[in-house]
């Protein structure tokens, strides 16, 4: 309403349309600041008044009281992201709240400036972050899909401890050369192919396209337990790739 209204807001917001609050997922918000936007500002129906049974708006509140605390956690001020439920009608409302964001966004200063985080620093934590998105959907899946109804339970449902915790001790996976029976049922199942591997071939988890979402520990088979959950430790270096041919030993008739 706010445009056919012909109502003025701050022109330094630039406005990206999805079909549901519910679709900002927490790595859109991530690259948006890997891209230099100094804040994110997110416009959702009013709650309970969706008017699909997936209550999408509860999904993105969810999402951004978990973004508030990875951006404490790596140093950048919460107050760069905004969530504000409205229904289409309300223009008025939609023009203060932006304007009022954008005058937040512009005391705070440039993105990382205002934090005094070094540029190059806080890229690479936001690239380690983005990294862990899968990861941290996955641990916090349950959170993630409540529907918090009153504005109190808002605060301190993610706690700055809760998510420290989660980011400081955030586990690898390693498979054990000498349990690996090259079923390849994990490779198949691998969503980003992190697993190298083949017929006959122990498998072997590459470390830097791994997204930790823990499939291949949930696959192998248990009489193989081959994949191993691993936290607080060095993850074991891979096996050389000379070595990973399986000898099976041939059954005397
Ligand atoms: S945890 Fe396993 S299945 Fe998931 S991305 Fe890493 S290697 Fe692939
Ligand atoms: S599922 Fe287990 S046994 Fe099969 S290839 Fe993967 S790690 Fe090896």
């Amino acid at each position: 309403m706010a445009g056919v209204s012909r109502l003025q807001y701050a022109t330094d917001i630039r406005l990206v349309r999805v079909m549901c609050s519910g679709r900002v997922d927490l790595e859109f918000v991530l690259r948006a600041f890997s891209n230099g936007m100094d804040g994110v500002f997110i416009g959702g129906c009013r709650l309970n008044e969706c008017n699909y049974i997936t209550h999408g708006n509860f999904d993105a509140l969810n999402m951004v009281l978990l973004c508030k605390k990875i951006m404490e956690h790596i140093g950048l001020n919460p107050e760069r992201l905004r969530i504000e439920f409205m229904t289409s009608g309300e223009g008025n409302l939609f023009t203060e709240v932006v304007d009022e964001f954008s005058k937040t966004v512009k005391n705070l200063g440039p993105l990382g400036k205002g934090e005094e985080i070094d540029e190059d620093e806080l890229k690479s934590k936001l690239e380690e972050i983005r990294r862990l998105v899968p990861y941290i959907k996955i641990e916090k899946r349950k959170k993630l899909a409540s529907h918090l109804e009153n504005k109190e339970e808002w605060e301190g449902f993610f706690t700055r401890d809760e998510i420290d915790t989660l980011l400081g001790e955030v586990v690898s996976y390693h498979i054990d050369p000498d349990k690996c029976q090259a079923c390849m049922i994990c490779f198949r199942r691998c969503p980003v192919e992190a697993i190298e591997g083949g017929k006959n071939k122990i498998h072997v988890i590459d470390q830097d396209k791994c997204i930790k979402c823990g499939t291949c520990y949930e696959v192998c088979p248990p009489r193989f337990g081959a994949v191993n959950k691993i936290s607080g430790a060095p993850v074991p270096p891979p096996v050389p790739e000379e070595e990973r041919t399986i000898v099976r030993k041939v059954k005397a008739k």
